[in-house]
């Protein structure tokens, strides 16, 4: 097959699969062996750990996807992000994080890096002095996420890129929020694209996986590492993943419009105090999103009236999920103080602008009117018991 300019939704669809030759079946046949005959094989690319058929297959289709030359695929998310890091920083080394962070990933750096002796720093704001400030003798890497989580921050990609390589720095994303579909930092001069791909990629709330897609120089040195930590996904739930990844483009756009209307509705609400979406023209990085992003993510997170419990309110909505997670085809909602950021502590939540009533809404594929009547009817059930 031809792959130059292919559409998304057919590189979503072909790209990347497992021949069929024996019965010529239209999808990816999987195997699930873990042990293959080595005869006449290089002992060092014994397929098993990130190297199957089924994981090469996909591993191709991620990597066009990010328009980048290589990719792997991972147990989780947090694998990619830790198998990444600790295969680019080794003891003495510094990287430059932003202020605002996927929980986690800021758990994995400020609890464990010291085990390793790697250095780390949090910009302080998102701006290109911000980044440059941290920049040391010893920095190896600038880590970014953007749009941020769960503030919905826009980091300039551009300007990240530029900066890493004037100074000589690897640039990594986490473009969990975003998707291949809303945004491909490749496109920027990004090195290193990270996914939680149990989030957009995935897209049904049912696979736990990460992707890094990169330049094939990089992925050697990341396979290095990787294979000893271990962190691959079952071949099971790789073929789960590629099936997943057939649907993405519909699924991410239909979401990333939704999204749109319910965060123009949410701001009209006199119940709403603050709309956090880049979609919005009141959001302070709309400029820049509409820049560099081919669409405005289906994440926004919201703060309702002081008058309103956020807990009430989540538990009182009947179609929208009070769930953990997100980026499935249903509509979630969850609060970060008490989910993603309840490890983080509150002097820290406050610094990064996360307020304890701040919720995050991950907009599903329900027709939007349905959402909006969800909300209606939550709204009227608070609002009932405050009057009372
Ligand atoms: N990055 C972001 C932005 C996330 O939201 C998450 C999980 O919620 C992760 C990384 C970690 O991914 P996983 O849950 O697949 O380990």
């Amino acid at each position: 097959m031809k792959t130059k300019n292919l559409g998304i939704n057919t590189i979503c669809t072909h790209v990347g699969e497992v021949e069929d030759t024996q019965f010529r079946g239209a999808i990816s046949p999987l195997f699930m062996s873990t042990s293959y005959s080595y005869d006449g094989m290089d002992a060092k690319r014994y397929p098993r750990s990130f190297n199957s058929p089924n994981q090469v297959a996909l591993s191709k289709k991620i990597a066009m996807l990010e328009k980048k030359e290589a990719a792997m695929i991972f147990g989780s998310g947090m694998a990619a992000i830790s198998h990444c890091l600790l295969a680019f920083l080794k003891k003495g080394d510094h990287i430059v994080l932003p202020q605002t962070l996927y929980g986690g990933t800021y758990n994995f750096v400020v609890q464990d890096f010291e085990k390793f002796g790697i250095e780390y720093s949090f910009a302080k704001g998102f701006s290109e002095s911000d980044f440059r400030s941290e920049i040391k003798p010893n920095t190896k890497l600038i880590y970014i996420e953007t749009p941020s989580n769960p503030l919905m921050k826009v980091t300039d990609l551009q300007m990240i890129a530029t900066l890493a390589k004037e100074h000589n720095l690897i640039s990594m994303i986490d473009n969990t929020f975003a998707s291949p579909i809303n945004q491909t930092p490749g496109d920027f001069g990004i090195d290193i694209i990270m996914h939680s791909a149990t989030k957009y990629m995935g897209g049904h709330s049912d696979i736990s996986a990460g992707a890094i897609a990169c330049s094939q120089a990089h992925i050697e040195k990341i396979w290095a590492t990787s294979i000893n930590l271990g962190g691959h996904l079952s071949d099971y739930t790789v073929w789960l993943l590629e099936r997943s990844l057939k649907t993405m483009a519909l699924r991410v756009k239909a979401q990333t419009k939704n999204a749109k209307k319910m965060a123009k509705w949410l701001e009209k609400s006199t119940l709403v105090a603050k709309v956090y979406y880049p979609g919005l023209k009141s959001h302070p990085d709309y400029a820049l999103a509409k820049k560099q992003m081919k669409g405005f993510t289906a994440m926004l997170s919201f703060e309702l009236i002081e008058e309103i419990n956020p807990v009430e309110f989540m538990r009182s909505l009947q179609l929208v999920k009070y769930s953990m997670s997100l980026a499935g085809v249903e509509s979630t909602i969850l609060s970060p103080m008490e989910t993603s950021h309840a490890l983080l502590p509150a002097a820290e939540r406050e610094k990064q602008g996360i307020k304890d009533g701040l919720l995050r809404f991950s907009v599903g594929i329900e027709e939007v009117e349905d959402l909006i009547a969800d909300f209606e009817q939550a709204f009227e059930k608070v609002k009932i018991k405050e009057i009372n």
